[in-house]
Order: structure tokens, then sequence, then C-alpha cells
């Protein structure tokens, strides 16, 4: 399968694993990972948001219950809410989330966001389970002629070794516990170079969600909200 299915796939199979109820989505796009988690029987609220107006009027509908959906209703509720805003402010539908997705994410934002991103994800919002993909800058030797970074938005292409400074100075900051994995093997004899996207799985050690101030913050703008049939 292509690169960025092998990267939903590996996200789906975190969320097998942990079993989350509420899933966020940040930097969803064209919806597409949200359309393979709606397919989880165990979460009942997924939130995609991001900054992309246009991205997310266009395809807003992958939100929407399928006629299959009507035909074949779940046993438990399902309700996606698609938001646009960025993921360098805090908007309280975000809280109380069990697991949250940041697929090729990080390497899009400037670096102010950038640093928004770890105060609001891991201090705000603290997620039990926080997955990220970005691009391993290892594995660039591997393409022919090549130089640079892998697409013009790109603000930078991660090594292994930088992603992983980044991802423990965040985990030691907020108390989670992170591993690192990779998504995409290269041919034989190129294992040293680790996989094309490099991916971090940052688990809350304390289960108890440490209080912030509560606030009733909601600058995202709601795109769309759609409630599935239950039997
Ligand atoms: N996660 C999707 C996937 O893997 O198919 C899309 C990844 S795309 C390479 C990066 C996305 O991040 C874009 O849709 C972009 O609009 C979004 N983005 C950029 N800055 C953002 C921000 N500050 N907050 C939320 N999303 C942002």
């Amino acid at each position: 399968p292509r690169l960025y299915r092998q990267r939903y796939d590996a996200v789906v199979d975190i969320a097998r694993k942990y079993q989350p109820k509420k899933v966020v989505d940040m930097g969803c796009s064209e919806c597409k990972l949200l359309r393979k988690l709606k397919n989880e029987s165990y979460i009942e609220e997924l939130i995609g948001v991001d900054i992309d107006n246009l991205a997310l009027e266009s395809n807003q509908h992958l939100g929407q219950p399928l006629i299959s959906d009507y035909l074949y209703p779940r046993d438990n509720p399902l309700s996606v809410i698609i938001l646009c805003g960025s993921v360098a402010d805090y908007d309280s539908r975000l809280s109380n989330c069990d697991m949250m997705a940041c697929v090729e994410l990080i390497e899009h934002l400037d670096p102010p966001v950038l640093e928004a991103l770890r105060e609001n994800i891991f201090h705000r919002i603290q997620p039990n389970v926080v997955v990220m993909t970005t691009p391993n800058a290892d594995f660039n030797v591997l393409f022919k002629d090549f130089q640079g970074l892998r697409h013009w938005d790109h603000r930078f292409e991660w090594t292994r070794q930088q992603f992983q400074e980044w991802g423990n100075s965040i985990a030691d900051q907020y108390n989670y516990i992170v591993t690192y994995s990779g998504v995409g093997a290269g041919p034989d004899g190129t294992q040293h170079l680790g996989q094309c996207s490099q991916m971090a799985v940052f688990i809350k050690s304390c289960k108890e969600r440490i209080p912030i101030v509560s606030e009733n913050r909601m600058p995202y703008l709601l795109i769309q909200e759609s409630i599935h049939p239950i039997k």
C-alpha cells in the first residue's frame, strides 16, 4: 500500500490497542484518516481539526454517515465533528480526548506554532495517547538526485535523532512515556537508515488529568457535526 495508507494503518493499530472513546485527528486535511477511524466500533467521538478551511469544506462529507451506516447501524453512538482552527490554540471541545493523531503535521509548522503545540497538546488537552508522524530525514539519501525537502511546504525534516530529542524533551516536561518506530521500510540493506516516516507514540504516565484552569473557549469554527445511526 501507499505510504500515506501505511501511516493511517499504523494509527489505527495504536487505536485498536488503546480503545479510545474520544479521538482527535489534528491536521486532518482531506479527512481520509477520519473516514477510516469511523469504522472503529469503540470510538464514540471523532474530531477532525485543520487550519485549512478549503480542504475541510470540500471533504466534510466524509464525516457524514454512509448508506451502509444506516443499513448496518453501530451498537454504540458516534459523533463526528469537523473544526477549523490551529493546533496552537486551545478549544475546549478537544478536552477529555483519549487519543490524538498528528500525522505529517509538525513539519508544516513555523517555530512559534510548534512551540505552542507542545503546551496546547501536552499541558492543556492532555490526551492519554498522542501519535505523531513526520518524515525521517535519514532516509532521504535513498532518493535519487534529491536535495532539500520532500515537499515545498515543509519547514524542516528531522533526522531520527532530532525527532527523538524533541519528543524526549516533551515526555520529560509533561510526564509522558514516548516510544519511536517507523512506517515505510526501504529496500534490503537500508535498515540502518530507518523507515520513510518516523513515528512517536506518547503515553501519559499519570492517568489522572492534571487540572488546568477550566475555561470554556471555542475559537475553532464548526464546519460540520454529524450523528451516526445506532441500533
Ligand atoms: N494528516 C493528514 C494526512 O496525513 O493525510 C494531512 C497532512 S498535511 C501534509 C498537513 C496538514 O496540516 C495540512 O492539511 C495543513 O493545513 C495542516 N496544518 C498546517 N498548520 C496547521 C495548524 N497550525 N493547525 C492545524 N493544522 C495545520
